[in-house]
């Protein structure tokens, strides 16, 4: 799961980037409206954060672009002060929820997996595909109701497969998905993960969960079924 901050007090954001990393989110930051706007524009984010006092274009109308855009990326609206007025210009120019500073992370943290949630209605709290079950929230992942620990970039690329069992997802999609704008090393890696996880996941179960798409990527597949 990938996510943008748009924060300019670059403290608070790179405090903001720093949890969600923990919780295992791929996180970019834009100091300013306009970066912020082109990034949304350009990467396909499972949520946005976003400050309304920006630089260069303030934070309801990056917003209000997006939605003109069609993009419907939950977007997760930072308020500076409790006022009325604040929160419902945000509501009004398209944003799904509202956190008012100074926020508590954890509070954050849980708004923005209910609003990853409400992404769709296909979207439920705990994925599961055959024998797989993977809680976001609870950072777990078993298989056969045995836990198996991932790491954070495996659990992001678990559970990208597991919103989507079935589909063929490309290297490109997992990269862009699963790791920042940071990243500028080979796009290779994908392969590197999808072998963790194999010797995790299917090679100790004798199971062939995850499938090579010769020349298209992936599809998770439900090897009980
Ligand atoms: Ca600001």
């Amino acid at each position: 799961m990938r996510i943008l901050v748009v924060e300019d007090e670059i403290e608070l954001a790179s405090y903001v980037k720093r949890g969600l990393e923990r919780e295992g989110f791929a996180v970019d930051v834009a100091a300013d409206g306009q970066a912020g706007l082109h990034m949304a524009t350009a990467t396909p984010y499972d949520a946005v954060v976003l400050d309304i006092m920006l630089p260069k274009l303030n934070g309801y109308r990056v917003c209000a672009e997006l939605r003109a855009q069609s993009n419907w990326v939950p977007i997760l609206m930072l308020t500076a002060k409790e006022g009325e007025y604040d929160v419902a210009e945000a509501l009004d120019t398209g944003a799904d929820d509202y956190l008012t500073k100074p926020f508590s992370f954890v509070v954050l943290v849980a708004r923005l997996r209910a609003l990853m949630r409400r992404g769709g209605a296909s979207r439920p709290a705990i994925l599961a595909v055959g024998g797989l079950t993977l809680d976001p929230a609870k950072r777990r992942f078993s298989v056969d109701g045995n836990p198996v620990a991932l790491t954070p970039t495996e659990m992001s690329i678990m559970e990208l497969f597991m919103r989507h069992p079935g589909d063929v997802i490309s290297k490109i999609e997992i990269l862009e998905s699963c790791w920042d704008w940071a990243y500028e090393g080979d796009p290779n890696i994908v392969e590197v993960y999808v072998r963790y996880l194999r010797k995790k996941i299917d090679i100790p179960f004798d199971r062939k969960y995850i499938e090579t798409v010769r020349g298209a990527g992936y599809r998770l597949v439900d090897a009980d079924g």
